[in-house]
């Protein structure tokens, strides 16, 4: 019988790191997971901690790091813009020292080692949908530099790593993925609508709300992790980055009109100033994660959103969302659920 595999997962307290742990285990994988809880939460992996196959360990991913492990997943890094802005210094330290550390641990155990890198990495971007081969609109100077050029530093410490000591890398390109376990108060669009939705509270809408993004449900973003992970060495291409997310692009308004399907809210828009650089348009070609990994995204928008809505009211102790035929119309969630956008 084959032994089981140990993996490292860097992060694995957060909102994605916590559901890869999850996957991992129920498959038998032993799982060392590391944070040093500065955005993530015991809560989530407390499920986990007396589970054989499972260690945690408290420790900074910007300090070295030696274990016994075959494969590396490098998520540690704080993801909202709220949370990365705030002190942006430790953010791009972050991600450089992080991804720096681990990849000389994966060179020293001979590991595979995936990195969580982002759709910023394309900036504000000119090209839609965003294609991997797309260099991006960024810029070195702007609020979420921190976070984003951080990023690209760290496909580049991973890409020289595979041509200069043959490490074995994945990249995948995540796209804003949202679930349970995301934070009521990190600031992120998903979760802050939810909470406003669930409590009655006005929808702070940045801008015009006519700007885009694509909404990914946590279980199928997983799944399109663990497959790029596990994919052959031999696959043509399979250093390279590659998306993950959901191809169907919706405006910020659109997703206040999916919320208020789900919790039955009727609370109207304030509107807020845009942020500065806050990208205009945000949607992945999958066309490379289909062809490499047979991935593509199967949770629609409005399930995904209940079965977040449901978890966020239980862990905050918030008004539940009203089952979903008390909810709006479902003629309504059908049409915000409609197939027809998918590039
Ligand atoms: P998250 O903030 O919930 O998780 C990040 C985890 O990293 C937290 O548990 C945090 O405590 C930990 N961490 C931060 N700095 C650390 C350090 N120095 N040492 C050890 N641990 C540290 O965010 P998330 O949404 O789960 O994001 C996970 C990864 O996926 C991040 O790398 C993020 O850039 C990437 N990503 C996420 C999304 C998304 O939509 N969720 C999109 C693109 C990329
Ligand atoms: N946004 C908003 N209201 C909020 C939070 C975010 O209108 O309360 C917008 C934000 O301006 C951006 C989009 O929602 O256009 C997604 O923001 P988020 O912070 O979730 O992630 P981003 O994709 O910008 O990193």
């Amino acid at each position: 019988m084959q032994a089981p595999r140990r993996a490292l997962v860097t992060g694995g307290a957060g909102f994605l790191g916590s559901h890869l742990c999850d996957q991992l285990i129920d498959r038998g994988d032993e799982v060392l997971c590391v944070d040093n809880l500065l955005t993530g939460r015991k809560a989530n992996i407390r499920h986990l901690l007396d589970h054989p196959s499972f260690e945690f360990l408290r420790h900074d991913v910007s300090q070295p790091l030696q274990v016994e492990v075959d494969v590396i997943y490098h998520l540690a890094c704080p993801a909202s813009p709220v949370q990365y802005q705030s002190d942006p210094t430790r953010t791009i330290e972050t991600a450089l020292e992080g991804a720096i550390h681990l990849l000389h641990l994966a060179r020293d155990v001979g590991a595979k080692i995936l990195l969580a890198s982002t759709s910023e990495v394309y900036g504000d971007p000119e090209v839609h949908p965003q294609t991997e081969s797309y260099r991006g609109s960024v810029t070195t100077t702007g609020p979420r530099s921190c976070y984003d050029e951080g990023k690209r530093a760290s496909e580049t410490l991973f890409w020289d790593a595979h041509l200069q000591f043959g490490t074995r890398i994945r990249i995948a390109r995540i796209f804003n993925t949202y679930g349970p376990r995301m934070r009521a108060d990190d600031g992120r669009v998903v979760s802050t609508f939810l909470v406003q939705g669930l409590t009655g509270q006005p929808f702070t809408v940045y801008g015009d709300g006519s700007q885009t993004r694509s909404f990914c449900y946590v279980s199928d973003l997983i799944d399109g992790l663990i497959r790029l992970m596990d994919a052959s060495d031999d696959a043509a291409g399979i250093s390279e980055p590659v998306n993950l997310g959901n191809p169907e692009e919706r405006t910020v308004l659109e997703l206040v009109d999916a919320v208020r399907v789900v919790t039955g809210s009727t609370a109207p828009v304030v509107p807020l100033p845009l942020p500065i650089d806050d990208p205009v348009r945000r949607c992945p070609s999958i066309v490379r994660a289909q062809h490499l990994l047979g991935w593509r995204p199967v949770t629609p928008l409005i399930g995904g959103l209940r079965a977040t809505a449901q978890a966020l009211a239980e862990e905050e102790g918030l008004p539940a969302p009203p089952p979903p035929d008390a909810s709006l119309a479902g003629a309504q969630a059908a049409r915000l659920d409609g197939a027809g956008r998918a590039s």
